[in-house]
This record gives C-alpha cells, sequence and structure tokens, in this order.
C-alpha cells in the first residue's frame, strides 16, 4: 500500500480523528491511485491510520480507519455492518419503516450514503474511494439491512464531478431487484411516496423526521404556510395533527404533484391543501401586502451557503424569509424554522434569528431546538458533519 506523508506538525487534526486530509497537508503527492487505500503518517513515520485516496480532489485522503492496524478485504463490508447496526432502534420502531443506514463520513464511510426506504436501500457515492467499493457495499447493504428488496445508486449529484466520477447514469441497480416508480414509506401516523430516481437527494428529506413530529401537533386547528414543502413533509403532518388549512409551497411543479399524491395516499380532504408553485421570497412578500395571517409558518430553505465564502449572503437570504415569516404571524403563533447549510454555526443562526425578530418588533419564545435525526449521527471528531438545525419559536404578541 502506497503511503500518504504529512508535512511536519500538520498530524494534529488527524490525531483528532477528523477524516479529511487536504492536499495542502501532504509532504508530497502521494502515488496511490484514485480510491486506493492508502497509509497516513507522520513526518515522523508514525501510521496515524489509513483512508481513501482522492487524486482530484483539495480533499487528497478520507480517512477510514484511526490507529496502526491496515484494513483487509472484510473491513468494508464490517464497516456496512457496524453502521446498519447501529440502526437496530429504527428497525424495532413499528413506526418507521425509512431510515439512513449509512452517513457517510460519520459512519466511517467517507462519501457513502444509504437511505432505507420500506426495504429498497438507495445509495450515492460521492468519493472516489466509495465509487471503487460500490458493488462492495452495495452487497453489504444487501446482505445486511432488513428485508433488502435490492440496493441502487443516485450518480446525478454535483460533488461526484468534483471527484472526477461520471454523474451518468443519473440511477443504477446495484443489488437485488429493480424499485417501484414510487416507493411508499411511514413516517409515524404519515405516509409518503418517495421517488427514488428522480427525487432530491435520494428521495426524501429522511433528516427532518424528528422535526415532522414536533411541528406537526403544533398546527393543530390551525392556518398553516408550509415554504418549501418539496413533496408536503412538514405540511402533511400538519394535516394528519388536524390543522384546518395548509398552504404548501415549492418552486418545483413536480415536487408539488407528488405532494398532491401524499395527501391521497393519507386520505387527507384536498380542499382544505392549497399548493403554490411559487418563489418563496416573492410569496411571503405577497401575502404580506394581501394582509394573510398564519398561525404556524414553517421555513425549511435548501441550503442558501454551499461553502464559508457565501455565509454572508446566504444569512442575508435567511433573515429575509424569516423577518417575512414572522410578520404573518397571528398573535401567539409559532415558526418552525431551520437551516440545512453546514457552514452556518447554530450561534449564527440564533443571531440570525434574533435579529429578525428584532427587526420585526415581535417578541418570541424558543419551544424547542431540533437537529438531523438521529439515523444521522456526527462523530466527535467531525463537527462539521452537524448540518441541520431548527429553531422553533412561539410568538408572544
Ligand atoms: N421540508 C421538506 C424539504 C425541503 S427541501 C421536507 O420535509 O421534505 C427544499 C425545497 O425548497 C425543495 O423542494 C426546493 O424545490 C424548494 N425551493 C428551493 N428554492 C426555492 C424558492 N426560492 N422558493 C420556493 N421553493 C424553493
Amino acid at each position: 500500500m502506497e503511503k500518504a506523508v504529512l508535512k511536519p506538525k500538520r498530524d494534529y487534526s488527524v490525531r483528532r480523528r477528523h477524516p479529511w486530509i487536504f492536499s495542502g497537508a501532504l509532504a508530497e503527492n502521494s502515488a496511490a491511485g484514485s480510491g486506493d487505500w492508502v497509509e497516513v503518517v507522520s513526518s515522523g513515520g508514525e501510521t496515524l491510520g489509513f483512508g481513501w485516496h482522492s487524486p482530484q480532489s483539495q480533499i487528497r485522503v478520507r480517512m477510514v480507519t484511526f490507529g496502526s492496524s491496515a484494513p483487509d478485504e472484510k473491513t468494508v463490508e464490517g464497516l456496512v455492518a457496524a453502521a446498519v447496526g447501529r440502526r437496530a432502534e429504527f428497525f424495532a420502531d413499528a413506526g418507521t419503516n425509512a431510515v439512513r443506514l449509512v452517513n457517510a463520513e460519520s459512519d466511517s464511510l467517507p462519501g457513502v450514503v444509504a437511505d432505507y426506504y420500506a426495504g429498497w436501500v438507495v445509495c450515492q457515492f460521492t468519493s472516489a474511494g466509495a465509487e471503487m467499493r460500490k458493488g462492495e457495499i452495495a452487497s453489504a447493504l444487501m446482505t445486511f439491512a432488513p428485508f433488502c428488496l435490492g440496493v441502487s445508486a443516485r450518480n446525478d449529484v454535483d460533488v461526484r464531478a468534483k471527484e472526477g466520477l461520471a454523474t451518468e447514469p443519473g440511477f443504477e441497480v446495484l443489488a437485488g431487484g429493480e424499485p417501484p416508480e414510487l416507493v411508499e414509506i411511514a413516517e409515524g401516523a404519515a405516509r409518503f411516496y418517495v421517488d427514488v430516481r428522480k427525487g432530491h437527494k435520494t428521495g426524501f428529506y429522511l433528516d427532518q423526521r424528528d422535526a415532522r413530529a414536533v411541528v406537526g401537533p403544533l398546527g393543530n386547528n390551525g392556518d398553516v404556510l408550509n415554504c418549501f414543502s418539496y413533496t408536503g413533509g412538514f405540511g402533511h403532518c400538519c394535516r394528519i395533527c388536524g390543522a384546518n388549512n395548509v398552504t404548501q409551497v415549492d418552486v418545483s411543479r413536480s415536487a408539488l404533484e407528488l405532494a398532491k399524491k401524499n395527501e391521497g395516499l393519507a386520505h387527507i380532504c384536498d380542499s382544505n391543501v392549497e399548493y403554490v408553485e411559487a418563489d418563496v421570497f416573492a410569496y411571503l412578500r405577497k401575502c404580506r401586502d394581501e394582509g394573510k395571517k398564519f398561525d404556524l409558518v414553517i421555513l425549511d430553505p435548501p441550503k442558501f451557503a454551499e461553502s464559508k465564502s457565501q455565509i454572508m449572503k446566504a444569512y442575508r437570504g435567511y433573515k429575509d424569509i424569516n423577518l417575512l415569516a414572522m410578520k404573518l404571524l397571528k398573535p401567539n403563533g409559532a415558526l418552525a424554522t431551520f437551516s440545512c447549510s453546514g457552514a452556518m454555526t447554530v450561534e449564527m443562526f440564533d443571531k440570525m434569528v434574533q435579529e429578525a425578530a428584532l427587526d420585526a418588533g415581535r417578541e418570541f419564545q424558543i419551544i424547542a431546538r431540533t437537529r438531523q435525526g438521529s439515523d444521522h449521527p456526527v462523530t466527535l471528531g467531525f463537527p462539521e458533519g452537524l448540518y441541520l438545525k431548527g429553531i422553533i419559536l412561539r410568538s408572544m404578541t
């Protein structure tokens, strides 16, 4: 196995179990091929761990194991089995049959995401090392994921291009059978169709499961505005919990069409659910101008900041929609607001919400905080793994 030798004094982050080694930390380029195992060595010659080589990426090595014992042909299979094993509580819960089985770096499988939808596993492989081992990973998932019917991959992800990986075909079956066009999943009392071929990410925002459970009951008896609705998630949960009216807003027509199908799945009376194909920034202004008011507003926007350099622009975008949403609340109304930008820290998010509240001239209390569900864990050495955070506020005026 080739070595990747660190520059002097650049071993700190690996010793702290951070999984990424940037090209600038290496004394010289490793001779290892794309995706190959490399032994990561300090400038003094000490073996610090083993990772996968990505010669085309700024993140040159992604650590898989730490310590001196070398990986063998069973290592990857063992890591998949361990990741699935850590989700046992989800399979013991009759209320859900959709769960993230592998959460990339935080499950020691860098660049590997595997989501389980009622027996169908859909993966994304976003590192060269992950791509090289996708057959092995798929067969391990087939073996260890309970009642697994098939494993497929979504290749239509922009980050694959950065790693020099093909983005075509957009979808491919790697093991087992071909999933149906729409896979039906359960999430507590809710039911959703998941478009595993064309939906966002692997088809569904599993990371918001806990937040949907917290927010749903807040809609009881009220008028709810669900912004960035995607396939209806939050709004759907609110209707199940007895919301009077739900307005689902998204720019994506196909997401709204699936949202409609999802309402049908739960036998919800469609006449109380309105679907609006619009830009949320403009729609919130329209509601303001028309004097509309809501008991609950949900803001679950896409990632506004891809990296730290975009954070100030993203901050202004978040503040804009939060301020507008706060002004639309009826007395005692609630706002559930989220950010999935990893570059936006919890502290910045809090600050943004507070500034928006001051500008809106309203007083709020925090009634809950949410984060990505426990099937999207974060290792202590990789705090960047926490990307999704939410604050649920109630207006005191
Ligand atoms: N809350 C959803 C997930 C939201 S994902 C759930 O629980 O499933 C973000 C959504 O925002 C996507 O569906 C995307 O189509 C939509 N979107 C992105 N930019 C938008 C904009 N400017 N206006 C309205 N919708 C937008």
